[in-house]
Formats: C-alpha cells, structure tokens, sequence
C-alpha cells in the first residue's frame, strides 16, 4: 500500500509499505477514506518529538470502511464506516474503566520513554512516536486498529466523512477543553489560539452555555473565522491584551480561560526573547506564552483549561498568580473514546457541521506538499485533508 513516512526533520514522502496484518484477535484492518494533517503532526515534521525512526507512517486523524476484523472484535464487520479516536485504548483498565481512556495503561508497549519523562505512560497515540507506542498511522491507504472492540465507531450513512472524521481528534479536544471549564450560563470565556482546535472550543463553549467567547490570536484570517464561530475576537499584538480583558469582563477576568496554543507559542517582548534563548539553548523546552496571559487574565476562582500540547519543561509560570487567586488547571490529552457517540449525535441534530474548520483538500500521494505547505503557509492554511 502507499503511505506517508517520516524520513527525517522536515521530510516526508508517500513510500510503498507492506499492508498492514491482523496479528491480535482484537485489531482490526481500516481502508481509510479520509485522513487529515494535523497541527501536532507539524510538531513530527519539526523535528520537536523524540524517539521517531525513519519510515514511521504518520497520521492519527482517519476513518474509512472496516475490512478485516480479528476473531476478539464482534462490534464491527466488514463494510463498516467507521470513525477511530488517535489514542488507543484498552478499555478494561484502572483508567479505562474511569473513562480516562487516555490514561490507558495497557495500549503503549513501548512505555520506557514517557515513563522516564512523565512518570508514567499516557495511552499509545496513532503515527506519534514510539515513545507513544511507535503504531503506525492513518495517512496512508490501509491501517491497523488495535483494540478495535473498544475504539472505532460506526457513523451514520447519511453524514459525509468530512462532517464526522474530526471526531478522531480535533472535536473531542475542543469540546473536552471547553467541559474542563465547567461553564455556567452568563459566563464568558476566553481562548487563546484560533487553529482548529480554538474554533472547536468556541463553538463548544456556546454549545455548552457561555454567554460570551473572547478568541485571542495574531493572525487577522484566523481572528475572522473566530468571529464567524461568534467568539469577539482581539489580534494580542495590537493591544496590552490583559487590560483589554479586564476591561471587557467588568474588571473581573474571563471565568475561564483556555489555551489552545501550547508548546509553539511565539511570544512578544523580552519574555519571547528569554523563550527562544531557552529553548534554543535546551534550559527549557516549551515556551509558554500564552499560558502565562491566561492565568494572569483568568478571574479569581476561575479555570485554565490546556488542551494546547506541551511536551516538556515550562519555565516563568506566573504559580503565585494562580495561587493566590485559587485558580483550577484541567489539561491533557482527550479521552476521545467517551465523546464519540454524544457528538455524533449533536451533528445529526445539526447543532455543529464540523467540516466548517477544511480548507485545502489533496490526494495522499501529494501528501508531501501539503506537509510543506501547511508548515509554510500556517496562516491561511487551516485544516488539511487527504484522500487515498
Ligand atoms: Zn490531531
Ligand atoms: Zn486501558
């Protein structure tokens, strides 16, 4: 089959693989009909993420039509249409059993890494890494699902695969950030970054009652489809944006703030500067810009959600200002699994059509360029989709 392989810092090409096998009773074998390019998967393509070897097959946003299933998996047959969530779940551990399916323990056969790193493990995720379990990933004609008993999910014929392939990623993340806030009808909520995954957060933060959504971004298109989403939108460049915030929040603060942005945010001013000096000399890894404003912006007793990834060492946290105004922090990778069925549902009832967030369409085998120009032209370049 063909598939789109990491080569290196900045290469990637559609290659001709093996097809991938069942080799458990619970996998399953996925023709895939629509995959995406995701933000993080620029964080691969970068260069940001360890332990990557040459010819890894990326992707972890893809569905498509069942068409083998091991003898474990009685849920699904062959000719299915299914949607599956980028991390990979058990189902049947401590943490599964608790719906942090992220947290699964049993799904990463390569823990060693991000146990030294992080402690412990989170769930193996699809074509990241093999600090997350090295599985290979969906940009490519066939994939391998293991654990298929408990992660695809069939979606409705009549919706199209643009409408329910974010449910993989970029939706739950969304709506997942904007639950974290715990939202209570009048509140207002800001959110810094408008990818994909801030306008899934406006939306969901209307979806789930906020009064207001104030979108937070540099980048004038990306300001335009936040107002589009409803969000009020300010360009952080242009303004002293804490002032602004508190002006416009009766001198209180958002009651929640989200950052969707994470470990790339490039910041302004000598803080920016002592970032990409850090960074750059290794004394830190991420740099935490936005992070920092949401929690000096957030109103006392308020919420900072992160679904924005960060990947390692965070330096100038403002701590003192989230302790001393009893701030709650909610963050992590999405338990995509327990959001599948719910949002579906609010598609059908046409509540949210999630395709709004495409706008370059290509062929797999052109999957090359679009890496290229999605990391080239961030701006006008949203939200990438493939076709085999
Ligand atoms: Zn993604
Ligand atoms: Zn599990």
């Amino acid at each position: 089959m063909k598939a789109l392989c990491w080569r290196g810092q900045k290469d990637v090409a559609v290659e001709r693989v093996p097809d991938p096998k069942i080799i458990n009773p619970r996998d399953a074998i996925i023709k895939i009909t629509t995959t995406a390019i995701c933000g993080s998967d620029l964080h691969l393509y970068d260069g940001y993420i360890p332990t990557m070897k040459a010819g890894d097959i990326l992707g972890h946003e893809f569905m498509g039509e069942v068409v083998e299933t091991g003898h474990a998996v009685t849920n699904l047959k062959k000719g299915d249409r299914v949607v599956v969530p980028f991390t990979i779940a058990c189902g049947g551990c401590f943490f599964c059993k608790k719906q942090f399916y992220s947290a699964c323990d049993n799904s990463n056969p390569t823990p060693e890494t991000a146990e030294a790193v992080y402690g412990a493990s989170p769930s193996a995720l699809f074509g990241y890494s093999h600090m997350f379990g090295g599985y290979a990933g969906g940009q490519a004609e066939f994939v391998r699902v293991p654990f298929a008993d408990v992660g695809p999910v069939k979606v409705p014929a009549h919706l199209t695969d643009e409408q329910v392939l974010f449910l993989s990623d970029i939706f739950p993340t969304g709506y997942m950030a904007a639950e974290n806030c715990n939202i209570e009808p009048g509140d207002t909520v800001a959110v810094w970054g408008c990818g994909p995954v801030g306008l899934f957060c406006i939306k969901s933060a209307f979806l789930l009652g906020a009064a207001r959504v104030i979108a937070i971004d540099d980048v004038e298109g990306r300001l335009k489809r936040a107002r589009e989403c409803g969000a009020e939108a300010v360009n952080f460049a242009h303004v002293d944006l804490l002032k602004w915030l508190e002006e416009r929040t009766a001198g209180r603060g958002p009651d929640s703030c989200i950052d969707a942005v994470g470990l790339e945010a490039h910041g302004t001013g000598i803080a920016g500067i002592y970032d990409r000096v850090k960074a750059a000399t290794y004394m830190a890894t991420d740099r935490p810009t936005a992070l920092r404003q949401a929690i000096m912006a957030c109103r006392k007793g308020g919420t900072v959600s992160i679904p924005g990834v960060y990947g390692g060492l965070l330096d100038k946290l403002p701590m003192g200002a989230a302790f001393a105004k009893g701030l709650t922090f909610k963050m992590g990778q999405t338990h995509v699994h327990k959001y599948l069925k719910p949002l579906i549902a609010r598609i059908e009832r046409g509540e949210i059509d999630p395709s709004f967030v495409i706008t370059h369409r290509y062929k797999l085998a052109d999957a090359a360029r679009a890496y290229k120009e999605f990391s080239t032209m961030k701006d006008e370049c949203l939200k990438v989709v493939l076709k085999p």
